[in-house]
C-alpha cells in the first residue's frame, strides 16, 4: 500500500527545493500518496490563518510530513509556525544527523553522527522567574521527568536499530546535576539493557565537546537533554561545514515533520537558485522513518558523491549549477548506483 504523507511546500525558496527533492524521492523508487497541504505566509495570504486547520488534520491522519521551510507573518499571533506544528503534535524528538562530504571544505571528511535531542522538557522549557528587588537575582526550574527521558531514550535506541547503527552515547552532566540528570542517566542505562546489541556509554557533556572537536569520528547516535542537544547539534553541524547542508526531523508520537533547519532565503527565492540538499537529507529520514532503509542510504550516498566530485554545486557552496542542473546530477547519480 502506498504511504501517505503531508506535503507542505512552504515559503520563499521552499517550493522550489520541495520540487527537486520529489524528484529525488522518485528517482530512488519510493512512492508517497502526498496529501498537499498550506502553511505559512503563503497560507497566511490565501487562507487568512498561516496554519490551517485542514494542514494539521492531514498530518494527524498521514502522520508524517515533508515541509519546505515557513515564514512566520508578522502578527500572526504565534510566534513560529514551526514552534506551533511541533507543539500541537508534542514533537518530543529533534533528530539532526551531521554528515560530511568528502571533498567540500570542512574540518573533517569523516564525521557520521545523529544526535537526538530531547525537545520538550529541561532547563529549555523557560520556567524561570526574576526574584525581587531589582532583579537582584533569577530562576530557573529545570525539570526532567522519567516519562520524558523513556520515550527519548527509546527513540534513540530505535533510530539506531532502523538505521543500522551500532552505538549510542547518551550525553548528561550527572556528576554535578546528580537528581535530574542522573535521572536521565539511570533511565538510559535501565533502557539500554533492552537494546544488548547497541554498544551504549555516556559521557559527561564537557567532554563530549571536546571529543567531538578532537575525534568527531568515534560518535554514532548521541542521546540527550534539551539544552545540550541544542548545543552540540550546532556543533555537530560546524564539524561538517555549517547549517546549510543539515536536515532535522521532529519526531512526535502521533505525528513526525522533516525539514531543512536552514529558513525560507528570500534574497534568493524565485530564481531557481536554491541548494536543496538539506531538504533532500530530511526527505532521506522520512523514507528511513517509514521504512525504507536502502532507498534512504541511495539518496545519501548519491548526494554525497554528486557534492564530493564538485563538478554541480549550487551558488552557496561556489558552484555555478542552478537547482535542476544540480538535481539533474544527482538523478544521473542515482541511476548509476542503482545499476
Ligand atoms: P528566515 O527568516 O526564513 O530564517 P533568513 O534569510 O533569515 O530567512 P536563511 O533562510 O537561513 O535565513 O538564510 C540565510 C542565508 O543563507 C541567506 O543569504 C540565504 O540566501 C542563504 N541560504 C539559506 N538556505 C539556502 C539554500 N538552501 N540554498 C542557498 N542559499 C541558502
Amino acid at each position: 500500500m502506498t504511504q501517505k504523507a503531508t506535503l507542505i511546500r512552504g515559503d520563499g525558496i521552499g517550493p522550489e527545493i520541495v520540487a527537486a527533492t520529489l524528484r529525488v524521492i522518485d528517482a530512488v523508487g519510493v512512492e508517497f500518496d502526498w496529501e498537499e497541504v498550506p502553511a505559512g505566509s503563503g497560507a497566511n495570504r490565501d487562507h487568512g490563518t498561516p496554519l490551517p486547520s485542514e494542514t494539521l488534520a492531514s498530518m494527524a491522519r498521514t502522520k508524517v510530513a515533508l515541509k519546505g521551510p515557513l515564514e512566520t507573518p508578522v502578527g500572526a499571533g504565534f510566534r513560529s509556525v514551526n514552534v506551533a506544528i511541533r507543539k500541537h503534535f508534542d514533537m518530543y524528538a529533534n533528530v539532526r544527523p551531521a554528515l560530511s562530504v568528502p571533498g567540500l571544505k570542512s574540518r573533517y571528511e569523516d564525521v557520521d553522527m545523529v544526535i537526538v535531542r530531547e525537545n520538550t522538557e529541561g532547563i529549555y522549557a523557560g520556567i524561570e522567574h526574576r526574584i525581587p528587588p531589582n532583579w537582584s537575582a533569577a530562576e530557573s526550574i529545570m525539570l526532567i521527568t522519567r516519562f520524558g527521558s523513556e520515550r527519548i531514550i527509546e527513540h534513540a535506541f530505535e533510530y539506531a536499530i532502523k538505521a543500522g547503527r551500532k552505538k549510542v552515547t547518551l550525553v548528561h552532566k550527572a556528576n554535578i546535576l546528580k537528581e535530574t540528570n542522573g535521572l536521565f542517566l539511570s533511565v538510559g542505562r535501565e533502557i539500554a539493557q533492552k537494546y544488548p546489541q547497541i554498544e551504549f556509554t555516556d559521557m559527561i557533556v564537557d567532554a563530549t565537546c571536546m571529543r567531538m572537536v578532537m575525534n568527531p569520528e568515534m560518535f554514532d547516535v548521541i542521546v540527550t537533554m534539551n539544552l545540550f542537544g541544542d548545543i552540540l547539534s550546532d556543533l555537530a553541524a560546524g564539524l561538517i561545514g555549517g547549517l546549510g547542508l543539515t536536515p532535522g526531523a521532529n519526531i512526535g508520537h502521533d505525528a513526525s515533520m522533516f525539514e531543512a533547519v536552514h529558513g525560507t532565503a528570500p534574497d534568493i527565492a524565485g530564481r531557481g537558485i536554491a541548494n536543496p540538499t538539506a531538504l533532500m537529507l530530511a526527505a532521506a529520514m522520512m523514507v528511513e522513518h517509514v521504512g525504507h532503509a536502502d532507498e534512504a542510504n541511495l539518496m545519501r550516498a548519491s548526494i554525497r558523491s554528486v557534492l564530493g566530485k564538485g563538478e554541480h554545486l549550487t551558488g552557496d557552496l561556489g558552484g555555478s549549477s542552478n537547482t535542476e542542473q544540480y538535481t539533474d546530477a544527482l538523478l544521473r547519480e542515482i541511476e548509476a548506483q542503482r545499476s
